[in-house]
């Protein structure tokens, strides 16, 4: 098969390399940390550096390093995480149906995620122990692929969580996914934390009645706005901070009754606010509006650079209150880590030493290439699913342990080996002879192989964060997803999972599993259908509407109206949405730029900067410095 992916010519291939070393530099530039080596991926053949604070790490537990850059590490760690698919499964101890984020093409058992967790405490793990072979790693893959998994993730404290999943402490959620920290009421949305009634938005941190937005923090009654703090009652705006009641403005600071950045008496502004509104119910003019705010912020926005506020030492994305830290995209309390993405339970603050890491909770230290764990972790290595454990290489799902290696799904236990228990002192030998000869067949440094993952490619964040340009099915039929990207997805089977290759051209091709179809899971067979076209204004529209299957206008598949979202929008007068919830989010989570560092020059000084904006937006993007200036000098 002809794989079209453009040769880069000698003089491209040169300026490339300028550009990439420049944007190392620019990455360790103000932090303490250093560049020990510079690399090139084996996979996407980037230049990566190796980071003092990194090698520190490895050293430790004498791991070799990384032979894969940064984002081809958060993109091998996220295909571990499905947080967008559900699938209809049957439990294995009930038969009972349920959702699970596994599909029943991988013939891995499952149980219901609200009885997995008691049934951890019992000694079920112990008829699955072994000795192990000459090929740990092998052992360990085969002791992973018979336990059964649970159906969804869920960690403590939830209730009410229908078509949820990667949840903790928090009620009331409908399709949504990464939801911590006493959260209620929050309906088709990702990454949300400590807030209440939240509509079909992302990145959503202590707010409350949001309505398709992103980017929000400490704020109440936003609709349709992104990356705003400290602001109540936003309609359509961007880059705003402590504001109340302003409809179509950008970069506003403590400002109150402003529309397209026009100041307004209170009397003046609440008329047109009505005006505005009754338009609002109207799905034809919404659109219109929608277009129009989209246009004022090209000709108006400034945006920065990066993202990052209150920080010392710090290079990355959305970064707040941390200090020694090189490319992070994360949220705050960090230090002295590299490479790093997170969505979590923020409470306590405090993430030390993390490298080569994403998604994790609080009061973690000391950890490489690992996901989803915290809770007082120290020194947890390649490992998920952890929790008040000390001491972990290659384990998933444990919870109160220590000294462990190749284990799965354990509570309360030390010194274990593939879920075989061994005194302290036969443990740390064996462990040294593990080590020395995983050392001897390179593999002690490795994640576990792509193939491993329970979920198709497309059903995990790493096809959301990273997205591929195109997919090509065994019938040579080509599907453009983003032609930014350059990653070609090559389909080899015709099933509804199917064997696939991510492939740049290279020698190194990377196993994985796609999904070529979508399958309704929360649709009953012989429900009404409704066109877009028959759906009434918002206040005319009665219960009978949740009965009914919307087809959404751009996938056609069937979508369905809650009874919490109802009432909201007819709280709001906003129009009932037309398209699926998955295009929704889609939507919502491509405005975001992508979290991946560019060189940049200032749109205002010209100095060379760091940014995630691949290509230039038609509005302003500023240095921080620059930025700072133009909001609040
Ligand atoms: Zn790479
Ligand atoms: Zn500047």
């Amino acid at each position: 098969m002809k794989i079209n992916i453009k040769k880069v010519n000698y003089n491209q291939f040169i300026a490339y390399f300028f550009l990439m070393n420049k944007l190392l530099d620019l990455l360790v530039k103000w932090t303490d940390i250093e560049i020990i080596n510079n690399s090139v991926c084996k996979y996407c053949t980037t230049q990566y550096s190796l980071y003092s604070v990194e090698k520190e790490q490895y050293d430790k537990s004498s791991f070799k390093y990384s032979d894969i850059c940064p984002t081809c590490i958060f993109r091998l760690i996220y295909s571990f995480l499905n947080d967008k698919h559900l699938y209809n499964r049957k439990d294995i101890n009930s038969w009972k149906n349920i959702i699970s984020i596994i599909s029943e093409d991988y013939k891995w058992e499952v149980i219901e995620a609200n009885t997995y967790r008691e049934l951890l405490v019992d000694d079920l793990w112990f008829k699955y122990w072994n000795d192990f072979s000459d090929d740990i790693f092998d052992d360990f893959i085969k002791l992973y692929s018979v336990f059964p998994k649970a159906s969804r993730l869920v960690f403590r404290g939830v209730e009410n969580w229908d078509y949820s999943s990667h949840v903790g402490t928090s009620k009331n959620l409908y399709l949504s996914y990464c939801v911590f920290s006493e959260c209620e009421d929050v309906y088709y949305s990702l990454k949300i934390t400590d807030s209440k009634n939240v509509f079909d938005s992302y990145h959503i941190a202590s707010s409350s009645n949001i309505y398709s937005s992103h980017t929000i923090g400490t704020s109440h009654d936003v609709s349709f706005s992104r990356n705003s703090v400290d602001c109540s009652w936003l309609l359509f705006c961007s880059d705003m901070n402590n504001c109340k009641e302003c409809i179509f403005c950008c970069n506003q600071v403590n400002k109150s009754y402003m529309i397209y950045n026009t100041q307004y008496t209170k009397e003046q502004y609440e008329s047109i606010k009505k005006g505005i509104y009754e338009k609002l119910w109207d799905y034809n003019q919404f659109i219109f509006l929608q277009q129009k705010f989209a246009e004022f912020l090209d000709q108006n926005l400034v945006d920065w650079a990066i993202n990052i506020n209150n920080c010392q030492k710090v290079n990355g994305e959305a970064t707040f209150f941390s200090n020694n830290s090189v490319n992070v995209y994360a949220w705050n309390g960090i230090s002295n880590c590299a490479n790093i993405m997170i969505w979590g339970d923020f409470a306590d603050d405090k993430w030390e030493k993390i490298i080569n890491s994403l998604e994790f909770g609080t009061n973690c230290e000391n950890s490489i290439w690992s996901f989803s764990f915290g809770y007082n972790t120290y020194n947890v290595n390649f490992s998920w699913f952890i929790a008040e454990s000390t001491n972990i290489d290659y384990c998933i799902d444990l919870e109160w342990c220590e000294d462990c290696m190749f284990c799965v799904w354990l509570r309360n236990k030390k010194y274990c080996i593939l879920n075989k228990q061994y005194t302290k002192e036969s443990y740390f030998q064996k462990r040294q002879e593990i080590v020395i000869n995983l050392k001897q067949s390179w593999k002690w440094w490795e994640f576990i192989p792509w193939t491993c993952s329970p979920f198709p490619y497309n059903d995990t964040l790493a096809y959301d964060y990273f997205k591929v340009n195109k997919v090509i099915y065994s019938d040579w039929r080509e599907e453009t997803i983003d032609s930014d990207a350059i990653w070609v997805v090559i389909v080899k089977t015709d099933d509804f999972i199917s064997d696939a290759i991510l492939d740049l051209g290279w020698d190194e091709k990377i196993q994985i599993k796609w999904r070529t179809k979508n399958k309704e899971i929360n649709i009953p067979e012989n429900m009404q259908v409704l066109k877009t076209k028959e759906i009434w204004n918002i206040w005319e529209i009665n219960n009978d509407i949740l009965d009914k299957a919307i087809i959404c206008e751009e996938s056609a598949r069937p979508f369905r109206i809650i009874k919490k979202e109802l009432e909201y929008l007819k709280k709001k007068w906003f129009p009932i949405p037309r398209v699926h919830h998955e295009n929704r989010i889609d939507k919502i989570f491509s405005d975001r730029p992508k979290w991946q560092m560019y060189v940049w020059i200032c749109d205002k000084c010209s100095i060379e900067t760091l940014t995630v904006f691949k290509n230039k937006p038609k509005y302003k993007v500023y240095c921080p410095a620059c930025y700072k200036q133009f909001m609040y000098a």
